[in-house]
């Protein structure tokens, strides 16, 4: 009776750990257009018990596939900590994606233009970093582009991917962004660097959630980011982790990311002028859809 019990324990165990694997295996690159992360998660917890099957009925298919990361950095660029991260990251040869604030831009050119000179992919993070609750959808519309001539005018580049201020969007919002051409592109780790300042913990919160692919959500303005980025890099490489662009994750697994239409609607530099202090403070723990 004890050997049945034994047997029907180390079984559900077994079960338990392969469910997991193939869990967080199944979990998308980053949150599709009008996805929550609570339904994406949901979307996950269906899929694994398929992927469990088919691992079962032909063999993990999935195995040779790369394992890539796509390190971005939000609400850039800032002097002091986007020239360090710029430095570990041309140090150790990693391509990462900034996703970088219209005003900050156009206060910060060389950092802006910085960036580019070093192969990162810029992207749209707004222009002002204002969160669609506050906004009507006209106004999140100017947001976008506003940023969008930002970078163009001090960059010559025109970015592809958008990502939230604040992280969320609601249906109408992303429906906005998509009418301009635009990708939304959510992170599938929160590692939580603006308030987090123990690179080691930092480390370990990063892998939660840690598939074959994975988008890392951190930020630019991050004292934390910035001393844990080498031993992060190390221990991602070590694991056999490829660092790649946002559009060289999406073309490596088969959604490429569509070009922005022409324009006719040129956006006005924003009338707000420079922000006198150093950027915009870190954001708030609230911000980013925080644990
Ligand atoms: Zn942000």
């Amino acid at each position: 009776m004890a050997a049945v019990s034994l047997l029907v324990l180390v079984g559900a165990v077994v079960l338990a750990v392969s469910f997991r694997y193939f869990y967080r295996r199944e979990l998308l690159p980053w949150l599709p257009p009008n996805t929550s992360l609570v339904s994406w998660r949901l979307d996950g917890l269906e899929r694994a018990p398929q992927a469990l099957f088919d691992f079962w009925r032909y063999g993990d298919s999935g195995y040779r596939r790369k394992k890539i990361i796509a390190l971005t950095f939000d609400d850039g660029p800032y002097p002091l900590y986007t020239p360090l991260l710029l430095d570990i990251l041309k140090h150790y040869k990693v391509k990462a994606t900034f996703f970088v604030v219209g005003i900050h831009v156009r206060e910060f050119p060389a950092l802006a233009r910085q960036i580019v000179a070093d192969g990162h992919e810029i992207a749209n993070h707004t222009n002002r970093h204002r969160r669609e609750r506050d906004l009507s959808q006209e106004e999140l519309r100017e947001e976008v582009l506003g940023c969008e001539q930002a970078i163009l005018d001090v960059t010559g580049q025109r970015p592809r991917c958008f990502r939230p201020a604040g992280g969320n969007l609601s249906d109408e919002g992303i429906q906005t962004i998509q009418n301009l051409g635009y990708t939304s592109c959510n992170a599938t780790v929160n590692p939580g660097d603006w308030w987090q300042r123990d690179p080691d913990k930092l480390i370990e919160w990063s892998f939660h959630g840690r598939s074959r692919e994975g988008v890392t959500l951190m930020h630019s303005g991050a004292l934390g980011i910035v001393r844990a980025l080498p031993g992060y890099i190390n221990s991602l490489r070590a694991k056999g982790f490829e660092f790649v662009t946002l559009s060289e994750l999406a073309h490596d697994i088969g959604q490429p990311l569509p070009e922005l239409p022409k324009r006719t609607h040129i956006a006005e530099p924003s009338k707000a002028g420079p922000n006198p202090g150093l950027g915009s403070p870190i954001p708030e723990a609230d911000d980013e859809y925080a644990p």
